[in-house]
């Protein structure tokens, strides 16, 4: 076992030997990863560095021992109320990400429940193309998830569908805008509405788009209502760490009102040290996130930001419009963000291949597995670094799509078909789920076969549930002690 070294290591030594391990990832510096990495360019990284390392050891812990974090969590979060047009009812904390953002808008509204129904198991209710953090949340907070299917063009939440699903422990609403699959906004106003009629609250998760939209909407693209603005509207994620350019570790929850924000804080002083207090789940926490995000803010200001955007709504649409003209593909709904979901409509074309075949080129999309009533599809999140990558991403894009319609599709082996169609994933043991997985090349570790399509196809293949168990089993593979 792999042991802390006897002898501490020279300065120049460590980091030598950090860099040297960053030599397998995924190349984001050059333009070629759809994903991932948010860069907004000019000296906006210089920026974030220095602010991080001045507040790296800075403890967001106790805001009233560390006065400077709380002046900058409120003012961060005042920029993004005003942004998402709150009044000065709205509230909101600064969180380490989506994740937790979302997490906290479904606590609020389960303790909120709770306070009326004591005894009752709370449900949420969500569209298909809601972000499994609220999968997640309702795992680890004990709700139970309503799933309801979108509009298999628009891949818009229906709310008709929503109001359906609702029932007397319905305790929150959810909407996209945009989501991430498809880079649609929801229609808020509707859910909203039912939200108003039986007293729900309805979550916006702006994650990915809430930052964005708003400079879309004055650079001229017409814009649905998504935001505080909306009546009914009662909580808001937004990531600051995705199109606000900040380092990772950077989100914010924003409430309607305080008396809803209070069902989000948790303290403990029945313990024997300090009295805990948290507006968020984590309790130690570095001030670098904090401070970087309010000082890429500062810098790059509105002008800076609107600028970015205008050439990531131009980046957009030549993509769209390039994807529109290869025979065999179509990209999937009409993305009002920089997200792009691309399908094929070629029987000959699979997308999974086709990944495949992009990635041997070096360019690096994202699979997304087919779910109802979204095909399989390839997304594209872009950013301003993809600008002068667009012709050469169009390029390989056609190439290689021609290629996939000419060379056969990798497959899994027939009988490995043929066993999941027999087995009940769900129920078999893990001795079985590792043979299976390793007829598909799939190893302990982390192997996964050069053709990863072998493995999309296979995923594709299987009931959803059996998918997440699969996957569970992989994953806990994947982080086994060095040697
Ligand atoms: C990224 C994202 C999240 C989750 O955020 P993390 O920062 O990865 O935790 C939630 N919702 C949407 C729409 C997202 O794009």
């Amino acid at each position: 076992m792999l042991r802390i070294p006897e002898h501490g290591r020279s300065v120049a030594d460590v980091q030598e030997a950090l860099a040297g391990l960053r030599t397998h990832d995924v190349p984001w510096r050059e333009g070629r990863t759809f994903g991932y990495v948010y860069e907004g360019g000019g000296h906006i990284d210089e920026v974030a560095q220095h602010a991080y390392m001045s507040f790296l050891y800075e403890n967001g812990l106790d805001p009233t021992e560390f006065k400077s974090l709380l002046h900058l969590e409120n003012e961060v979060v005042a920029m993004c109320i005003d942004h998402l047009r709150g009044d000065e009812q709205c509230v909101g904390n600064f969180t380490s990400g989506g994740t937790e953002s979302i997490m906290l808008g479904v606590k609020a509204a389960r303790d909120r429940f709770r306070v009326a129904h004591p005894d009752a198991v709370p449900e949420m209710v969500l569209p298909r193309t809601a972000h499994a953090a609220f999968h997640k949340s309702a795992h680890y907070l004990g709700l139970k998830v309503v799933i309801t299917e979108v509009d298999g063009t628009t891949f818009r939440a229906v709310p008709d569908a929503m109001r359906a699903a609702c029932n007397e422990n319905t305790a929150l609403l959810v909407g996209s805008a945009t989501g991430y699959a498809h880079g649609v906004v929801d229609p808020i106003p509707e859910i909203a509405a039912i939200g108003l009629e039986r007293d729900i609250p309805v979550h916006v998760d702006g994650c990915i788009g809430a930052f964005v939209l708003p400079f879309f909407r004055e650079l001229g693209v017409a814009m649905p209502d998504f935001d505080l603005s909306v009546p009914g509207v009662t909580s808001i994620s937004m990531d600051l760490h995705k199109y606000a350019f900040c380092p990772k570790g950077a989100s914010v929850i924003l409430h309607r009102s305080r008396a809803r924000r209070a069902h989000q804080v948790y303290v403990c002083a029945q313990w024997s040290g300090y009295v805990l207090a948290n507006a968020g789940v984590q309790s130690s926490k570095s001030g670098g996130p904090l401070a970087a995000a309010w000082s890429v803010l500062q810098h790059v200001g509105r002008d800076g930001y609107r600028a970015r955007f205008a050439e990531l709504l131009d980046t957009t649409r030549r993509i769209v419009a390039g994807v529109g003209e290869i025979e065999g593909l179509e990209v999937l709904g009409q993305p009002e963000m920089a997200l792009i979901a691309i399908a094929s409509t070629d029987p000959q074309v699979n997308v999974y291949h086709l990944s495949d075949l992009l990635g041997a080129r070096g360019w690096h999309v994202q699979p997304q597995l087919r779910v109802t009533n979204s095909p399989a599809n390839l997304h594209l999140t872009l950013t301003p670094g993809h600008t002068p990558h667009i012709e050469g991403f169009l390029e390989a894009l056609a190439a290689c799509t021609e290629e996939a319609r000419r060379t056969e599709t990798p497959a899994p082996p027939e009988p490995l078909l043929a066993a999941l169609q027999q087995v009940d994933l769900s129920a078999v043991d893990e001795d079985t789920l590792a043979q299976l997985l390793g007829a598909a090349g799939i190893g302990e570790g982390g192997a996964l076969p050069a053709e990863r399509c072998v493995v999309n196809q296979l995923l594709d293949a299987m009931p959803l549930e059996a998918r997440n168990r699969v996957l569970r089993f992989f994953f806990n593979g994947l982080f086994v002690p060095a040697e």
